[in-house]
């Protein structure tokens, strides 16, 4: 079966520090994060028909969604203010597949996976 999903790329900035850890990251600094947004219809396949036929979702809707839940909350704010855990990019991605999993699953669209940059060379990722 043909596997097809579509990708949509995000961009923040973000202050944070991680208390107790051992090097540099214990103080105050800031990320041009990136998240890669992958997502995928429960059926493996495209809409059959309306607006968004022969689409997985339209990436304005994706867009929208991703925008609104994640990006509008973290965008130029202190993470450590916002989050009751850790800020690490691992607990970060993790909380971020939750929010968009819940927010698309009414339309019938599951992220097939979400990678988070924290650095131009260092990501974490959640895969299903
Ligand atoms: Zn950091």
């Amino acid at each position: 079966m043909t596997a097809i999903s579509v990708t949509k790329i995000f961009k923040f900035d973000a202050a944070h520090f991680l208390p107790e850890h051992s090097g540099k990251c214990a103080d105050l600094h800031g990320h041009t994060y990136r998240l890669e947004v992958t997502v995928a219809r429960k059926d493996g396949g495209l809409v059959a028909e309306g607006s968004s036929a022969g689409m997985v979702l339209d990436f304005g809707d994706l867009k929208t969604i991703v925008q609104r839940e994640i990006i509008e909350k973290v965008d130029h704010k202190m993470l450590n203010d916002i989050f009751p855990f850790r800020t690490t990019a691992e607990n970060m991605v993790i909380h971020f597949y939750e929010v968009l999993e819940q927010q698309l699953a009414p339309l019938g669209v599951e992220v097939l996976k979400l990678r988070l940059w924290e650095t131009q060379t260092s990501f974490a990722e959640v895969v299903k």
